[in-house]
């Protein structure tokens, strides 16, 4: 049985994703054993992040201005807002360097088994941008099941209620090397779906 500040600590990482109890104790023990110097340098690290990191009012991305210096970049487009899960995407997309327009940052995709209102998703945030000008909305979320609903439900209330926007998503095939057979239902349709 460990005392109550290391136990607390333990319990304190176990909430972060992919760190069980014996991952947990492992960290504990390594900043104990590391020496006041390395713990106050991550106590600092975090403490500036928290104080300084807040969510752009514009796409959702997480950044110290807001809105943020892509949403304020006048060399990109608002018009193409390219929608993904998570921030890290934004970076992928940046290093892949294919889109010249915006962002928005859902943070999560929609779960089947919950009512929408309920769900920490920026959907609400999204409609918001969508003016009276002709844009279009490039969906690059993860072929999997919450993806998909997510992909569709936007697709659906742009096609009832924003006629005027223009729904694209990420082409998406079979990959290279891969085998028919083996392939998921999800991606051997889009595969059919987007043939060329
Ligand atoms: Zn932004």
């Amino acid at each position: 049985m460990y005392t109550q500040p290391i136990q607390q600590l333990i319990r304190a990482f176990t909430k972060l994703p992919g760190v069980g109890k014996r991952t947990a104790e492992r960290y504990v023990f390594f900043l104990l054993k590391s020496g006041k110097k390395d713990v106050a340098e991550l106590t600092l690290a975090l403490k500036h992040v928290i104080e300084s990191i807040k969510t752009c009012a514009q796409c959702c991305n997480f950044s110290d201005t807001s809105p943020c210096a892509l949403c304020t970049d006048t060399k990109r487009s608002q018009q193409h807002i390219c929608v993904v899960t998570h921030p890290q995407d934004v970076v992928v997309m940046e290093r892949v360097g294919a889109h010249k327009g915006t962002y928005h940052v859902l943070r999560d995709t929609l779960q089947t088994d919950a009512p929408i209102e309920s769900q920490h998703i920026k959907l609400t945030e999204l409609f918001q941008r969508i003016t009276t000008e002709p844009l279009e909305l490039i969906l690059a979320l993860n072929p999997d099941i919450s993806g998909e609903t997510t992909m569709m439900y936007i697709a659906r209330v742009c096609k009832k209620e924003y006629p005027h926007v223009k729904v694209t998503r990420l082409a998406r095939g079979l990959p290279m090397g891969s085998d028919v057979q083996y392939a998921d239902d999800i991606t051997l349709q889009n595969a059919f779906m987007h043939r060329i």
